[in-house]
Order: C-alpha cells, then sequence, then structure tokens
C-alpha cells in the first residue's frame, strides 16, 4: 500500500519509537503478527497502517516503496535502520512470473516456468539428454545454476578431446 505525505508529526511520532542503541535501531512501538513494527497515521479520521521498516525506508530514500518488497539485510523484522534495508527482486521476480504466465519464458535459456510448483526450473541439454537442475524463486538463481552447469559440461568436453 502506498504511503500518505508524511507529516512533521509523523515523522517525530515514528523517531520517539525507534531504540538507536544498537547496530539495528529496534522498533519499540506496534507489531504486526509476523513481527513487524507497524506504524499508525491518523488521516481523515481513520488510520493509515503503514510497516515500520518501510516508513523508515520512505524516509532515508524519498521514495515510496510501494509495490517493492523492503527485505531485512540483518533479518531483525523489528529492524528500522535504512542501512539494513533494500529493495527485494520480489516485482521483477513478479514481472518475470507475469510474462512466463501469458506464454511468454523466462528470456534466459535453460530457465522456464514451472506453474505447477510456482518455481523456475533449470535445466540443460547435454548428449541429447535433458539434465534437470532444480526449481528456484527467481530467474538469476535458476540462471546461475545452468551457466555453472554449462561451464562445467563444457570443461569436461573440453577433457574429453584432450584426452581422445
Ligand atoms: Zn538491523
Amino acid at each position: 500500500m502506498a504511503i500518505p505525505t508524511l507529516r512533521t508529526v509523523d515523522i517525530e511520532r515514528f523517531w520517539a519509537k525507534v531504540d538507536k542503541a544498537g547496530g539495528c535501531w529496534t522498533w519499540t512501538a506496534s507489531k504486526t503478527s509476523t513481527g513487524y513494527g507497524v506504524v499508525g497515521l491518523w488521516r481523515d479520521g481513520r488510520t493509515i497502517m503503514v510497516k515500520a521498516h518501510r516508513m523508515s525506508y520512505f524516509l532515508a530514500n524519498g521514495a515510496d516503496p510501494a509495490g517493492m518488497d523492503i527485505d531485512h539485510t540483518c533479518h531483525n523484522t523489528l529492524c528500522v535502520n535504512p542501512e539494513h534495508l533494500r529493495e527485494a527482486t520480489h516485482k521483477q521476480n513478479m514481472e518475470h512470473r507475469a510474462a512466463a504466465n501469458t506464454g511468454n519464458v523466462s528470456g534466459v535459456r535453460g530457465v522456464h516456468w514451472a506453474a505447477r510448483y510456482q518455481k523456475w526450473e533449470a535445466q540443460v541439454k547435454h548428449h541429447g539428454k535433458s539434465l534437470y537442475l532444480g526449481r528456484y524463486d527467481t530467474v538469476p538463481e535458476a540462471e546461475s545454476v545452468v551457466v555453472a552447469k554449462r561451464l562445467e559440461l563444457f570443461s569436461h568436453n573440453d577433457a574429453d578431446r584432450a584426452v581422445a
């Protein structure tokens, strides 16, 4: 959900609930059931709930992270230190999936969408056989496995030729 235009009072209240004593800046007020800090912003007589780490990202970067997943590099869900936050690849990944679901493939050789598993499947062809290399959440992960396997097979082929 988009974050509304912030007011000075929102920002002051936000930082008043943050403990910056450690490397992680700990959110000390309300939490979601999944362990994320949550901020209530009063607008037009109702409260808009915004995740605390997303609000911190917004304040630090001046950009609304709407449509993006914001990851904690510290894996501390209550942390709001912008140094520990980064954009995840979720949106990009969902775009890849959307493309795959409309009949396109990943655009990467050896990587295709396995709708049944909701994952990207990696495989390489070798001596006319398909070698299955597993399923991955993102295209880059699957691609890196495919590339590594191709290199491995290629170097083995080289070795075979050298011996022959
Ligand atoms: Zn942290």
